[in-house]
């Protein structure tokens, strides 16, 4: 059993309680206009230029079957390969279970000492639902506290299988207006909110993921939103709110795609008003993350 997996990150404190190792899976059936993680919405391995780090030793064009042309670019690798300062990088590589789990089990201690483990994101996880599956039951064979971090826009038979081996959803609720969510990501809400009432049913522990995009979704209206969902929740641990910040827009340059610049860096202090009145409606814990 293997995945497609686009990034380790190890000592991440940002994806779940305590020290994680965060696995990044690629795939996802969302195109969310503030999306930081472009490299990580196609399943199929992708190039990434830096034309900044060239050199112009033409290697790479000595070696590429299409002459470097983009639109033909089959993410093969071989300029990559060629490329010794590192401008050419291949995002994307195929692990197994075992790989994977064998990197996560390198920092046990860390998830020991610190109330952390592994967290499973993306892309979305949910899209190579069998490799999630599978590497959510090794981890917990082994005693690692599993968080799945997920927009949970899929088939609810696929979230049901891995139920038994995730503590703690990492779930995105991005816009609570039917119309805007279309608009913003592309799918639509209902199917997410109908799998977060059924894991909360099910006695699934959830954290609310939200992110926050000044000038999109920092409507009180959707503040008010979040607060009815969270209140309808059983099991509900927290609310993270995440700031928008632009580091996606170049990497979406580097990867050929079309830039859609929404600004800069949103600061806590600018979403504190946005923060205040949703912890004024729910009693639950609201935080920046
Ligand atoms: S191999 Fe790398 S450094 Fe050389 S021309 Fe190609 S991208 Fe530039
Ligand atoms: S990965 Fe590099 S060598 Fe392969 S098709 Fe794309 S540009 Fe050419």
């Amino acid at each position: 059993m293997d995945g497609m997996i686009f990034d380790i990150k190890k000592f991440a404190i940002n994806d779940g309680p305590g020290i994680r190792t965060a696995v990044f899976l690629k795939g996802c059936p969302l195109r969310c206009v503030w999306c930081h993680n472009p490299e990580s919405q196609s399943p199929l391995p992708e190039l990434s230029f830096s034309p900044e780090k060239c050199i112009g030793c033409g290697w790479c064009s000595s070696v590429c079957p299409n002459g470097l042309d983009r639109a033909l670019c089959t993410g093969c690798g071989k300029c990559a390969e060629k490329c010794y300062v590192g401008a050419r990088e291949i995002i994307g590589r195929r692990m197994t279970v075992e790989d994977v789990l064998a990197e996560v089990l390198k920092d046990r201690i860390f998830y020991e000492n610190s109330g952390g483990g592994m967290t499973v994101s993306g892309g979305e996880p949910l899209f190579q639902p069998e490799f999630t599956t599978a590497l959510l039951e090794a981890a917990k064979k082994e005693n690692i506290h599993n968080c799945l971090d997920t927009s949970g826009f899929a088939q609810w038979a696929k979230i049901e299988k891995m139920l038994p081996f995730v503590d703690i959803f990492l779930y995105d609720l991005k816009e609570t207006d039917p119309e805007r969510h279309l608009e913003y990501t592309g799918v639509p809400l209902e199917p997410i909110l109908d799998n977060l009432r059924e894991i909360d049913r099910r006695g699934g522990v959830t954290i609310l993921r939200c992110p926050i995009v000044p000038g999109l979704n920092d409507r009180f209206e959707h503040a008010d939103g979040i607060a009815e969902v969270a209140n309808s929740l059983r099991h509900l641990s927290e609310i993270n709110l995440m700031p928008y910040h632009p580091l996606g827009e170049s990497k979406r340059t580097r990867l050929g795609k079309t830039s859609v610049p929404l600004g800069g860096f949103a600061s806590r202090e600018q979403l504190e008003p946005f923060r205040e009145r949703l912890a004024g409606r729910c009693p639950a814990k609201v935080v920046f993350s």
